[in-house]
C-alpha cells in the first residue's frame, strides 16, 4: 500500500500549517522527510504552488491566479515534476510524449524508478529561463526512487543551481538517499497530525465518522494512508477472527502485498497485547487471545521474509492460502 493516492485536493490543516513554516524560511532546496502517509507529496505541491503563485501570501498560494490554475491542470511551464512513471500516472501528471508512446505501444511497462531520461529533461529544464518570470521549481517524489545515476545527476544541479530554480524533494525513506543529497537540502521532518484533526480531515473527504476512526487505526494514525482502507473499513474489525478460522475469502480482492501488510499489523498487535501493551491497528476486542508468544514471533519472522519477495508471487491465490494457513497456525498454537 505504498503508492500515494490520487484525487485528494483539500489541503489538510497540518499541511497548511507546515507550508507557512517553510515559506517563512529561505532555502532553494527542501527535503521533506518522515514516515509515509503524512502528506509529503501534498506539502511539496503546496510549496511549489506558493513559490510560483502570482499573488502568494505568507499562507501560501492564492489558488486562483493563472499560475495556480496551470498547476491544477498539470500544465505549468515552470514546474517540473520528477517522479517514477507509476506515481505520475497515479497522481494524474502527464508523462513525456516519448514515454507515453513507449508504454502505450507496450514496448515497456511504466517505470517504478525515476528514469534517467526524466532526470535529463529536468536538468535541461533547470537551465532554461523561467516562462512566467517567477522562477522555476522542481518537485522530486518519492526522492528515494532515484537510482545512483539519477541522484548524482541531480546532485550537480543542487550544488550549482542555475539562479532562479528551487527544489523540493519528498521522501518516506530519507535514509536511502545519498548523504550528499541530504546535506545539500534544508531538512524538514513531517509533523504528525493529532487524532482529532486527522479524523476531521477524513470526514471532510466524505468518510463517515465511525469508519474514519477504523481507517485511521488501520493506517497506524497516518491520515493519507487511511484513505486506502475505505473499501475495507467495515471488514477490518472482523479480520483477525476470520484469519484465525482460516477464512481466505476475506482477502479475495487484495494484492499479496496488501495481505502481508495486514497480517503484519495483526501480528504486531497480538504480540503487543501478549506482552501487556496496547494494540495499534486493531481494537483490543477484535483480537483473538493467542497463547503462544513463541509462535507469534516465528510468524513475525516469516512475514518479514515474505515481505521481501511479495512483489513477485508465482500465484496470488496459492500465496494467500499459504499466508493464511501460516497465520492460522500461529494464532491457534498452544505452546
Ligand atoms: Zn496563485
Amino acid at each position: 500500500m505504498s503508492e500515494p493516492l490520487a484525487g485528494v485536493n483539500l489541503v489538510a490543516p497540518w499541511i497548511a500549517a507546515q507550508t507557512q513554516v517553510l515559506l517563512a524560511q529561505r532555502g532553494h532546496a527542501w527535503l521533506l522527510a518522515g514516515p509515509s502517509g503524512l502528506g509529503q507529496y501534498e506539502l511539496s505541491l503546496a510549496l511549489v504552488r506558493a513559490w510560483l503563485c502570482e499573488q502568494a501570501t505568507v499562507q501560501g498560494a492564492c489558488g486562483s491566479c493563472p499560475s495556480c490554475h496551470a498547476i491544477d491542470v498539470r500544465a505549468h511551464a515552470d514546474l517540473c515534476v520528477l517522479m517514477p512513471e507509476t506515481v505520475m500516472l497515479a497522481l494524474n501528471w502527464p508523462l513525456s510524449e516519448k514515454a507515453q508512446d513507449e508504454i502505450d505501444g507496450k514496448k515497456r511497462k511504466a517505470s517504478k524508478e525515476i528514469r534517467v531520461d526524466a532526470m535529463r529533461d529536468a536538468l535541461e529544464f533547470a537551465q532554461r529561463t523561467s516562462g512566467r518570470g517567477r522562477g522555476k521549481a522542481v518537485l522530486v517524489f518519492p526522492a528515494e526512487r532515484m537510482n545512483v545515476y539519477t541522484a548524482n545527476a541531480l546532485l550537480k544541479t543542487l550544488e550549482e543551481p542555475a539562479g532562479d530554480v528551487k527544489f523540493v524533494l519528498a521522501t518516506d525513506a530519507a535514509n536511502q538517499l545519498l548523504p550528499t543529497i541530504r546535506s545539500r537540502c534544508l531538512s524538514h521532518t513531517m509533523v504528525w497530525p493529532d487524532q482529532a484533526s486527522a479524523l476531521a480531515w477524513l470526514q471532510a473527504q466524505g468518510i463517515p465518522a465511525n469508519q474514519a476512526s477504523v481507517m485511521l487505526r488501520a493506517a497506524g494514525g497516518r491520515p493519507q494512508d487511511a484513505l486506502q482502507f475505505a473499501p475495507i473499513a467495515a471488514l477490518w474489525p472482523r479480520l483477525p477472527r476470520a484469519v484465525q478460522l482460516g477464512d481466505v475469502s476475506v482477502f479475495k480482492d487484495w494484492t499479496p502485498a496488501q495481505t502481508v501488510d495486514v497480517l503484519h499489523k495483526m501480528c504486531h498487535d497480538l504480540m503487543a497485547l501478549r506482552c501487556g501493551a496496547l494494540p495499534r491497528f486493531f481494537e483490543v476486542g477484535d483480537l483473538p487471545k493467542v497463547e503462544s508468544l513463541q509462535s507469534l514471533s516465528h510468524w513475525a519472522k516469516s512475514l518479514s521474509v515474505t515481505m521481501r519477495t511479495v512483489e513477485h508471487p508465482f500465484n496470488v491465490g496459492l500465496m494467500q492460502e499459504a499466508l493464511i494457513s501460516q497465520a492460522q497456525l500461529a494464532l491457534n498454537a498452544k505452546t
